[in-house]
């Protein structure tokens, strides 16, 4: 039987590769999956629980919330994932991702979305965002119906704003973006993630 297994790339089994999984329930998690091969890491497709073994890294993709949400819940991810999390899983969500980390989902991090914060379709919109402590110059993000943070929490730092409304934000190796960045050529938020989850795994004890 075919297994999602068989979507993991050779990447992996380089030894200074690192495995990322992509939540792969719904959503844009192909265009994610292409950066991050660019990138030279390995990529699993995460779908249910036993996918999540062995991962460094997770990405959280833009789609519909309510639907992750769901085929999370069916599938019994959130303690896993959560698990993971405590044990220093790097994550970076975006857009829907964004809302999939908040208190009010997976509760990954200490912040409270706005779903749809900008308005609907029509109110979609690019720019160029100044990212503290992002070197390299503003960040293009691609804003799709997209959530802002509403509140958080003190251990959370903001990192962008449009309009005074928080879009991008950190809590330990967690990194919540309201936007999408895997729409356009600029993979340094990918590269942050691959950095966390290289110097993870590098901390974790072998077995
Ligand atoms: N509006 C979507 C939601 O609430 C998020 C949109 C996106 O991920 N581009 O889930």
């Amino acid at each position: 039987m075919l297994s999602t297994r068989a979507t993991e790339d050779a990447g992996s089994r380089r030894p200074s590769g690192v495995l990322i999984g992509v939540l792969a329930l719904q959503g844009d998690f192909e265009a994610h999956e292409r950066v991050l091969r660019r990138l030279g890491a390995g990529v699993r497709e995460v779908r249910v629980i036993d996918d999540l073994d062995g991962i460094a890294g997770l990405v959280i993709p833009g789609g519909e919330s309510t639907t992750m949400m769901f085929g999370v819940q069916r599938e019994g991810l959130a303690e896993p994932l959560r698990e993971l999390v405590a044990g220093g899983l790097p994550v970076l969500g975006s857009c829907a991702g964004l809302i999939m980390l908040d208190c009010a989902h997976l509760g990954l991090m200490d912040i409270r979305a706005q779903r749809n914060a900008f308005g609907r379709q029509i109110k979609s919109f690019e720019t160029d965002l100044d990212v503290a402590g992002l070197p390299g110059g503003p960040l293009h993000g691609v804003f799709i119906r997209a959530p802002w943070i509403a509140e958080h929490g003190d251990g959370v730092e903001i990192l962008a704003e449009v309009d005074g409304h928080p879009v991008a934000a950190r809590e330990g190796r967690l990194l919540a973006v309201a936007f999408h960045t895997e729409l356009t050529e600029d993979d340094r938020l990918h590269v942050l993630l691959l950095e966390w989850a290289q110097s993870a795994s590098a901390q974790a004890p072998r077995g």
